[in-house]
């Protein structure tokens, strides 16, 4: 486990980079943290570092996003709405969790067992410290 504080978000955009260059197809990444504290913005840095070009934002009112134009296919997903969605949770996941994608999952823990089974490559939370700095602790 590794906790660094960050005081920009390019330099928690940097972190999510350098995790990056360790995923491989298949692994998810699960981003904790409250609103606000950045999770998207890691996202959008790993994202950035397998090569996506297009936009990086917040799924929030998809629950998912899919970027095709990387090295390797990514899934983006904001699980804060899922509740009320339980008819689709499970093919919605196992669609986005797959072998050949790598997935970033922001508020993890509203999701059901589903995400129990997907092979978990780091588990990373982010906490305000005031104004622009960020604590980023990731496992694994
Ligand atoms: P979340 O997805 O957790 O709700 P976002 O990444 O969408 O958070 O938003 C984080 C906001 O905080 C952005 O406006 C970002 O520019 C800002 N911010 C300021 N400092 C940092 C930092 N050190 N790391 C990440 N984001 C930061
Ligand atoms: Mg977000």
């Amino acid at each position: 486990m590794a906790a660094t504080e960050t005081a920009s978000p390019g330099e928690t955009e940097a972190l999510a980079a350098q995790l990056a260059q360790r995923l491989t197809p298949g692994d998810v990444v699960l981003v904790s943290g409250e609103l606000g504290a950045g999770k998207t913005t890691f996202v959008r840095g790993a994202a950035r570092a397998l090569g996506v070009q297009g936009p990086v934002t917040s799924p929030t009112f998809t629950i998912a996003r899919r970027y095709e134009d990387g090295r390797v296919p990514i899934s983006h997903l904001d699980l804060f709405r899922l509740e009320g969605l339980d008819a689709e949770e499970p093919e919605l996941l196992a669609d986005e969790l797959a072998p050949d994608r790598i997935a970033f999952v922001e508020w993890p823990e509203q999701s059901g067992p589903d995400l129990g089974a997907a092979r978990i490559a780091a588990r990373v939370r982010l906490e305000h410290l005031g104004a622009d700095r960020r604590r980023v602790i990731i496992d694994g």
